[in-house]
Order: structure tokens, then C-alpha cells, then sequence
């Protein structure tokens, strides 16, 4: 069953269980009025009996055998004349002694349990409803009493067709009936019509998203609905998924496509130097030395590319990183001296050196460390300086490696830390990387619940640096711009 048809019965369903309530209460409250206007109507009847009566009409008069008989003075009954009502006198042992004449010929005799009341029952009397000759009466019955010595002498029934309230609660049946039915219809039909209407945009997604899948094309988008409603919300998240997705999936590619590259250049190089080894390069001492010096470089380019990329690959997967007291400072010294064999006519110095202690993976943060520095070292020309630094900025610890260097242009900076990234195809080859050294150093950053951050001026140098929390794991707040520290790694 469609969602359409679903929506359409529930809310009918919700609909019809509230007209029914509805209907029942209005129903029954009006009938319950009027079935009290009936007795209210036979009640001041009876009261108007009764003055009649005592005003001179009724004559108990005691028989030879001492029984007190009711006797009735004249026409007295006759002068209560409402043609809705009928009155009827009976004698104590339910024999009629008079009646209006509006009765028409029609035997309405006082019920047996009626004639059991005593004179205590006046004010209560006694009710019945009874089907006479195809029409239904309500009647009341009280008791005649002789004032003095509570003897009853006689009933009096005064008893009132329903006609006219059958009549109005056979017509309030059908209109609440009749009126139900049409209000559900209009109901049912307003339901799908609205129901068609508002899936329609559902729809047209769902054949935009079947379309996309179909042609495997993540650069198409759903149309977006005008209205700002949870429709256009729906339609945006759609979107900004397929867009997710989509820079996912160029990523991969990218990726894939990359470390294919990556892998084939020093492949094909130790393939060839293979091959100068198999026409006879062994013969010769100076060319099997130099091949197999080459073969041992490309050797060495493939195992730090692919332990780059098994690290990546490790913080891509969320692997636990160790978590230990790390002495930035001592980490830093040890740093620099491992760098210091690496200069080559460059000028390494330390900048600010806090005592600073955070909780990390200690390994893992000096290789981002020593990344930034031999980077800074290799883009940095002989006589340039490079500056290793660490400074307390507020919540962070800031290790930073600021450069006199060749520096990036505005355009690379925010590529500068995506995989296989090389600012200048050119000078990349000099350096031998693969463009993944950066990256590295981001998820390191990021594993720590900090960042790594850059500012560069082309021919000035650059910064980077990587910013610690140093109560872990802290809310990410803006951190220091790295522009300020420019200045320190040129001056
Ligand atoms: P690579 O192994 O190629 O150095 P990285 O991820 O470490 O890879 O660096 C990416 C690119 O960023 C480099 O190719 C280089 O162009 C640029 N780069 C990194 N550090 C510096 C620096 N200190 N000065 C200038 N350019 C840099």
C-alpha cells in the first residue's frame, strides 16, 4: 500500500473516531434535554391536576361498607385541557374514573407496580415509557391523597406522546449521519489530494536520487523546493550528502590515482636500473655501484612512502594513539639534533623554549616535528635560518618551525596539507617527497586534539606549526594565527 493511500486512511481513520465522539455526545445530550422538557412538561401537568383538584374538584366520600370513595365533583378533569397531554384519574384499585378527551379512544391503563405507591410517593411518582396503538407515550403516575389522613384514594396519570421527540432525534440521527458521511468523504478526498501534493516533491526526489544512482553521476543535485519548509531541508541534507560523497569519492580517486603514480616512478626506475644490471652493468664495477646506490635510494623513497601511507592510513581508521607524558621541550632538543646532520649550509637555531608537558603518542609527535623541519630545511636556500620553537599560547602548546625559504604561494597554502599535495611540481622532484610529509603532520595534530596551521610569504618563508591542548581533550577554540610568527622564523 502506498504512503499516499497509508496517510489517507489514518487521518480518515483519526477523522471519523472524532465524528463519531462528536456525534454521540451532541446526540445524546439533546436527547437527554428533551426527555427532560417531557418531564418537566408532565410534572407541571400534574401539578396543575392537583391545584384543580384541590381547589374543589376531587370528593372522598365514605360508603355504607366505611371505604373511603373518590368521587369526582362535575367536569373538573375536563377544565385541564392541553391536547399534548392526557390526564386519567383511576380509582385506588386501577379502575378509570375519568379522563380528557384528548385520549381518543385509545386504553391506557394504570401499570399494576403504579398502584403499590403510597401517599409517601407523591413527590417521587412513577415513570414509564409504553408503545400504544404504534405510538410511543412517557407517562407519570402519582398518588392521590386525602389530606388529614394520607389515605389514597385514587391515582392520577397524566401521560404525554414522544412523536415530536422521536421526530427531532430521527432528524438529528440523519443529519449527524448524513452530514458524517459527506464531511468523511470531502475528508478522505481532501486527504489524498494534499497527501498527492506533498509527496509529489518526495517523489521527484526520489526519481533525482534514483536517476543519480543509475547514471553513477555525483554532480547532479536535487532541484531545491522554494518553500523554506522540511521539504527544502530535506532536499538541502540530500545535497550537501551528494556533495559529501562526491569530494569523497574525487578523493579516493585522487588517491588511488596518486599513489598509483607514486609507486610507478621509482619502480620503473629500479626496473631499468634492473635491466642495466642484466646487460652485463655487473661487469663493471663503477656502473653496478652507481645502479645499485640508485636502486637503494628508490628502495628507501618506497618504504618511507609507504610507511607515510600506512600512518595515514592508521589515523584514517581512528587508530588509538599511545597516550603518555610528553616533554615538548626535551622533544624539541632532540629534534633539533637530529636535524642539525641535515643543514647543509642552512642556519638551525632554537627560538622560545617553554618547559612544556602534554599527553600524547611521543613517536609519533617527532616525526610531524622532524616533517616540518626537514621540509624548512629543504625549501630554505644556503645561508637562510630555520627556527624551532616552542611557546605556551593560552590553552595550547605551540611547537612551531619558521623558515627564511623559498615560502608558498597564496594559492597552495590551503592545499598545502592534502595528500600527495607539491606546491611546485618542479622542485619536488629536488626534494624526493611525495607530498604526504604535511598531511602527516595534520593528523598527528588532529589525533592530539589540536592543529597544524601555515603562513607563508613567497620569497620570505613560511611557518608551520602544530598546536597542542594541553589539558586534553579541550573545546576547539580559534588558535593564534601563525602569521605573527613569520616574522620570528625570517628575522
Ligand atoms: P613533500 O614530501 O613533497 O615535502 P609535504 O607534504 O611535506 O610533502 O609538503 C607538501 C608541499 O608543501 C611540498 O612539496 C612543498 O612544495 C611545500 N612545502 C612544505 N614545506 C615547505 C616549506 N617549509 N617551504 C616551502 N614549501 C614547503
Amino acid at each position: 500500500m502506498s504512503f499516499r493511500a497509508r496517510l489517507t486512511i489514518i487521518y480518515t481513520g483519526f477523522f471519523t473516531l472524532a465524528l463519531l465522539l462528536l456525534g454521540c455526545g451532541i446526540y445524546f445530550s439533546v436527547r437527554q434535554s428533551l426527555y427532560t422538557g417531557v418531564q418537566r412538561d408532565l410534572w407541571a401537568a400534574t401539578q396543575q391536576v392537583r391545584r384543580i383538584f384541590n381547589a374543589g374538584g376531587l370528593e372522598p366520600i365514605r360508603t355504607p361498607t366505611g371505604e373511603l370513595r373518590l368521587f369526582l365533583r362535575g367536569e373538573f378533569i375536563q377544565i385541564f385541557n392541553n391536547p399534548n397531554l392526557v390526564a386519567q384519574i383511576f380509582r385506588p384499585n386501577g379502575e378509570l374514573i375519568d379522563s380528557t378527551p384528548n385520549l381518543g379512544g385509545r386504553s391506557l391503563p394504570i401499570p399494576e407496580d403504579a398502584l403499590k405507591m403510597t401517599s409517601s410517593d407523591v413527590s417521587s411518582g412513577y415513570r414509564l415509557v409504553r408503545e400504544v396503538d404504534d405510538m410511543r407515550l412517557e407517562s407519570f403516575i402519582t398518588p392521590l391523597v386525602i389530606e388529614g389522613n394520607q389515605q389514597v384514594v385514587g391515582f392520577l396519570q397524566i401521560s404525554r406522546p414522544l412523536r415530536d421527540v422521536d421526530r427531532t432525534l430521527g432528524t438529528l440521527t440523519w443529519i449527524l449521519v448524513g452530514g458524517g458521511a459527506i464531511a468523511l468523504l470531502i475528508t478522505a478526498a481532501g486527504t489524498a489530494l494534499i497527501a498527492g501534493r506533498v509527496l509529489q516533491p518526495i517523489d521527484q526526489i526520489t526519481r533525482t536520487a534514483q536517476g543519480i544512482v543509475h547514471a553513477e553521476d555525483l554532480a547532479q543535485r536535487v532541484a531545491v523546493p522554494p518553500q523554506q519548509d522540511e521539504l527544502q531541508r530535506l532536499t538541502v541534507t540530500i545535497n550537501d550528502l551528494l556533495a559529501r560523497l562526491d569530494s569523497l569519492f574525487t578523493a579516493q580517486r585522487r588517491f588511488v590515482a596518486d599513489v598509483s603514480h607514486e609507486l610507478r616512478t621509482p619502480l620503473a626506475a629500479m626496473q631499468g636500473n634492473l635491466e642495466i644490471l642484466d646487460r652485463g652493468g655487473l661487469a663493471h664495477h663503477d656502473i653496478a655501484t652507481e645502479t645499485v646506490t640508485d636502486m637503494r635510494r628508490e628502495t628507501a623513497r618506497l618504504i618511507r612512502m609507504v610507511n607515510d601511507l600506512l600512518l595515514l592510513a592508521q589515523s584514517d581508521a581512528r587508530v588509538q594513539l599511545r597516550s603518555e607524558p610528553v616533554e615538548l621541550d626535551t622533544l624539541l632538543l632532540e629534534v633539533f639534533r637530529e636535524l642539525r646532520l641535515l643543514t647543509q649550509g642552512v642556519n638551525l637555531r632554537l627560538g622560545a623554549e617553554d618547559q612544556i608537558t602534554v599527553s600524547g603518542d611521543r613517536d609519533r609527535l617527532k616525526q610531524a616535528l622532524l616533517n616540518l623541519g626537514v621540509n624548512a630545511l629543504q625549501y630554505t636556500a644556503t645561508g637562510g635560518y630555520v627556527t624551532l620553537s616552542l611557546e605556551r599560547c593560552g590553552d595550547y602548546a605551540c611547537l612551531s618551525v619558521a623558515d627564511s625559504g623559498i615560502g608558498i604561494a597564496e594559492a597552495d597554502l590551503p592545499h598545502i596539507f592534502e595528500r600527495f599535495f607539491r606546491a611546485d611540481q618542479s622542485r619536488s622532484r629536488y626534494s624526493g617527497g611525495a607530498g604526504l610529509g604535511l598531511s602527516i603532520v595534520q593528523r598527528v595534530a588532529e589525533a592530539h586534539h589540536g592543529h597544524a596551521t601555515v603562513a607563508s610569504i613567497v620569497g620570505r618563508g613560511s611557518t608551520f606549526a602544530i598546536w597542542l591542548p594541553l589539558n586534553v581533550p579541550p573545546a576547539p577554540t580559534t588558535p593564534k594565527s601563525t602569521s605573527d610568527l613569520v616574522q620570528a622564523g625570517n628575522s
